[in-house]
């Protein structure tokens, strides 16, 4: 380790980036299934998430699910019937077409458009809410009128523009898929993400804010969709004696041990944001003489300050050159970059993660078109800066973000060492 970290001690204990933050009551409501002997898929536990959940959101319905993944499969799945029909089980029911998507997301959003036979093109983020650009998703239906699906995410808790991108989808006939699983609480315009889409999901990943080890949601208003999600979760089971099927399922349920851990957590959901945002304030105040930028907060947003991210200034970025699977930096006085605080902070044992790195820069998705307010944007490259502006805004961001340790169990000595790590980088 070079000098100029001098005098700070490795972290006795990891510093994460976000973990499960236990209460005791998760240990009730497992014992009480364990005791009623409901340990499978049923049970008062589901029945009291979903209950709760649909409550916290404002939807009529909310099905627990195995993941937020396998929430996604569903809602992409419903959306590919209601607006091209049922398929045959061995078609996906996005055959042949596109479906507009986050570009800077976790996989987990745009992968089931895929299993479903589709074609994600992605559309690139805006620096206002580092979410799906409004602007470049006019633009992706210039080229592409007769798209009629949009999967939207929210990263790291914050609500992107989402009266904007309705109103885009009800001009173009188009409908919504709201990926909230990083955003569960966050509110826009006063109102909870998980409302917005015409299916919406959340995640209770290890992760994320509320957790059940792991579990998703899908939430909408139509009981028909609630219905239809509960029988394609269990298998598609028809009304029959015996397993009679006409249409494909999927083993995508929740268990009642699961939801007994996330029943447990649900009254601490508001705790745990404060406890997010002191941690984001902490960071804001403690870097705001360093050339960065926090993760933005839009206007008439409430995040649920899952991750607190940083942004380098341009002009503050050490060289840095990122390959397929490695990172290499270059030292430089008065600057830095994302590498050089995550491998640093790696050393003295804390958990920061690079800004997710745009699906059109995966090898998986190297085909697939990616639209910026500018048009489609071919050759893609590192060279995304053309005379001091951003092309791809997603890379720009990947490129000089940053998500921070931010777990709630972190002390503030602890974050007090992060912040003079990072500082130090700088010098
Ligand atoms: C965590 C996450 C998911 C997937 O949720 P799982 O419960 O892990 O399957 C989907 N989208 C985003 C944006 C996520 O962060």
């Amino acid at each position: 380790m070079d000098k100029r970290f001098d005098g700070i001690k490795k972290f006795e204990n990891r510093v994460w980036l976000a973990s499960p933050t236990m209460h005791g009551d998760e240990l009730k409501w497992i014992n009480s299934a364990i005791e009623a002997n409901w340990v499978s898929t049923l049970g008062e536990n589901i029945n009291e998430v979903e209950r709760i959940t649909s409550e916290i959101t404002g939807r009529k319905y909310a099905v627990g699910l195995s993941s937020g993944t396998a929430a996604l499969h569903l809602a992409i799945r419903l959306a590919g019937e209601r607006v091209y029909g049922p398929k045959p089980a061995n078609v996906g029911t996005l055959q042949g077409q596109k479906v507009f998507c986050s570009d800077m997301t976790f996989d987990a959003t745009v992968n089931p458009v895929a299993y479903e036979g589709g074609e994600a093109v992605f559309i690139d983020s805006e620096y206002d809410s580092w979410n799906m650009s409004p602007e470049a998703l006019e633009k992706a239906f210039e080229i592409f009128p007769d798209v009629k699906i949009i999967v939207v995410a929210y990263l790291y808790g914050t609500p992107g523009k989402i009266s904007e991108i309705r109103e885009i989808a009800d001009r173009h006939g188009a409908i919504i898929v709201e990926d909230a699983a990083e955003s569960f609480g966050a509110t826009y315009n006063g109102i909870q993400t998980g409302k917005f889409g015409d299916y919406s999901i959340i995640s209770f990943n290890g992760n994320k804010i509320i957790t059940g080890s792991a579990g998703g949601l899908f939430l909408t208003d139509s009981e028909f969709d609630c219905h239809k999600v509960r029988k394609l979760s269990t298998q598609a089971r028809e009304d029959a004696q015996w397993y009679q099927h006409e249409e494909l399922g999927y083993n995508y349920r929740m268990s009642n041990i699961v939801a007994g851990i996330v029943r447990g957590q649900l009254p601490y959901l508001d705790e745990h944001i404060a406890l997010k945002k002191k941690v984001y304030e902490r960071y804001r105040e403690g870097l705001k003489d360093l050339p960065v930028t926090m993760n933005p907060i839009p206007q008439n947003t409430e995040p649920n300050y899952w991750l607190s991210c940083l942004l380098i200034d341009r002009e503050a970025m050490c060289e840095q050159v990122r390959s397929e699977r490695k990172a290499l930096y270059k030292t430089e006085p008065g600057k830095s970059c994302p590498t050089e605080i995550f491998e640093t902070l790696a050393a003295f044992n804390a958990d920061a993660r690079p800004i997710w790195k745009p699906m059109h820069m995966q090898p998986i998705y190297r085909n697939n078109s990616f639209v910026t307010i500018e048009g489609i944007l071919r050759g893609r490259s590192n060279a995304y800066i053309d005379e001091g502006n951003a092309v791809d805004i997603s890379m720009d961001i990947f490129d000089r973000g940053l998500c921070l340790p931010s777990d709630i169990k972190m002390t503030e000595q602890e974050q007090d060492v992060v912040i003079d790590i990072i500082h130090r980088c700088f010098n």
